[in-house]
């Protein structure tokens, strides 16, 4: 039987061969021991895992760790295994014998670390089989699935708030690298840790460029992008299997060296890319989210993504897996009404989502599309959803190296709006445009709208500002899109407060070329 550490230094120095702790470890280990429960919240590759490891090893008894995935349970044991920690868990996809021996080596007092899922950890069957061993710390890790606020809610994990009766006495840690503060009012509410210390480690990533742009042409905006990187490995996600071999086929018929990477292929070619992304240089990966998961390569220099991703927390992980080495990288996305529609479409056709689910996919959407059409710092802004504050601008993303310039659109917005409603809330923005420009066309004439009005009351604004315009109008949910209606533009309430003049619509111009290459140089 292993005898814990007298001193969490000796465990990290002898277990792992790493000198110091980082950041705020050693204040998280040190509440652990002295029996406080704990709430981490810390980013992605910050160093969780040995906020409870540590504990573990310095603890007498058993720690016990709730994990939402078999997989993620097994990597983490096998990795403890090897150096030498005595670690085990209990899961189905273990056999009766593998099992059986876990077992009969906890009643040994033989484990330190037993791994189960939140569904085993509550069975009364599993208190049972614990039986007399001590147990000194119980640890929920990926902690914000009791949300379901956040993309990976799991039900099982609602029944975890019972551990501190179920555990009187016990000091419990929740680990999460969510950190927005609605999800962690779920985590502290639900898991019952009012008298948590919670720690927060910043978000913030200072050596990775932000730079978010409206899309033109995606494939000759994604070469200009690239052509910095020569020699450079990076990835490019997107958010179709279609589109991810599509726009690697055609990297490498522009002389880039390109594969591709998404759940449907097989295991062996997924092992395959996934060790060639890791050991070469110089490689571009074109994926799916699919990929990433546990990639840890340090020296990763750009993420691009062509499709809007799915949330805010997923644009910061995957753009998260730039410059882990710390150097200089950067992000690019190119987003459109297009995208814009078609995730309103995604949401709003999900026949398995109830309004709640709806709702709260909206919001997420609108929150990361505050982030896209923002005329302020991209960094504050993801900070700031993050619960943090960052007040100055960072210098490092493309609206602090080139300011956005604003203008007031409130008559522009009126004019468009006014479009939409005189027009029946029947038409989508292509149309929609055609009058405001006074286009006469085939449909214009046809449904009359050469008379109304609005017919060419927007002449002072050219094409692409209208289509900036309605692009906005959506993402500040001033309209919406019926997709029962062929995707027709409809107002929302808040359409009102335009109309009344009640609040100002200030929108952003659209970058040229040029404006872009500028801030990047
Ligand atoms: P997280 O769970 O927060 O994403 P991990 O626990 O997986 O992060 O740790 C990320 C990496 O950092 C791992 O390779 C881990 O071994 C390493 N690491 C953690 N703490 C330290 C430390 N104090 N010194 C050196 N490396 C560390
Ligand atoms: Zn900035």
């Amino acid at each position: 039987m292993q005898r814990p550490f007298s001193d969490p230094t000796e465990a990290l120095e002898t277990v792992w061969g790493y000198k110091s702790f980082r950041g705020q470890q050693e204040e998280v280990i040190r509440t652990v021991l002295q029996g406080r429960d704990a709430l981490v919240l810390f980013p992605t590759g910050k160093g969780k895992s040995l906020c409870f490891q540590i504990p573990a090893l310095c603890l007498d008894g058993l720690s016990i760790v709730v994990s939402p995935l078999v997989a993620l349970m097994h990597d983490q044991v096998e990795d403890l295994k090897a150096l030498g920690v005595a670690a085990a868990c209990l899961s189905s996809a273990q056999s009766d014998e593998q099992n059986a021996e876990v077992r009969r080596r906890l009643h040994a007092g033989e484990l330190k670390l037993l791994y189960v899922t939140p569904e085993r950890i509550v069975l009364p069957s599993f208190q049972n089989m614990l039986g007399r061993t001590t147990v000194s710390l119980i640890c929920v890790d990926e902690c914000h699935c009791v949300s379901t606020w956040g993309n990976n809610f799991r039900k099982d994990y609602l029944a975890l708030g019972t551990l501190k009766t179920l555990f009187p006495g016990v000091p419990r840690i929740a680990l999460t690298a969510t950190a927005d503060p609605h999800t962690r009012e779920d985590i502290i509410r639900l898991l019952d840790l009012g008298d948590a210390k919670v720690f927060v480690d910043s978000f913030d990533r200072p050596n990775i460029y932000y730079e978010i742009v409206e899309r033109s042409n995606g494939r000759q905006q994604l070469l200009e992008f690239l052509n910095k990187f020569e020699g450079e490995s990076g990835i490019v996600y997107c958010l179709s299997r279609n589109k991810v071999e599509e726009t690697c086929n055609w990297l490498n018929e522009q002389g880039f060296r390109a594969r591709y990477y998404h759940a449907r292929m097989e295991p062996e070619l997924k092992a395959e890319v996934q060790e060639a992304f890791r050991m070469e240089e110089g490689l571009c990966l074109v994926a799916t989210v699919a990929f990433g998961m546990g990639i840890n390569k340090p020296n990763v220099r750009y993420v691009a993504h062509l499709d809007l991703p799915a949330s805010v927390e997923g644009y910061y992980q995957e753009t998260g897996r730039a410059g882990r080495d710390g150097l200089p990288s950067s992000t690019f996305m190119t987003y459109s009404m297009q995208d814009i529609v078609q995730r309103h479409r995604m949401i709003e056709e999900n026949a398995e989502s109830s309004d709640e689910t709806k709702r709260i996919e909206r919001a997420k959407l609108n929150a990361l599309l505050a982030i896209c059409e923002t005329a302020g710092c991209r960094r504050t802004a993801i900070l700031s959803h993050f619960g943090e504050r960052f007040s100055q601008r960072c210098g490092n993303c493309d609206t602090c190296r080139q300011p956005v310039e604003q203008w007031d659109g409130t008559d522009a917005a009126i004019k468009a709006l006014a479009a939409v409603y005189r027009t029946g809330e029947r038409f989508g923005t292509g149309h929609l445009i055609d009058v405001l420009i006074g286009k006469e066309t085939e449909k214009t004439q046809k449904f009359g709208h050469t008379a109304f009005p609005v017919f060419g009351a927007g002449r002072e604004h050219s094409v692409q500002t209208w289509q900036s315009v309605f692009r906005q109008l959506l993402a500040f949910d001033h309209i919406g899109i019926d997709h029962g209606n062929y995707g027709a533009v409809v107002l929302r309430e808040s359409a009102a407060d335009v109309f009344k003049k009640r609040c100002q619509v200030i929108f952003r111009k659209d970058k040229t070329r040029a404006d872009r290459k500028a801030a990047r140089a």
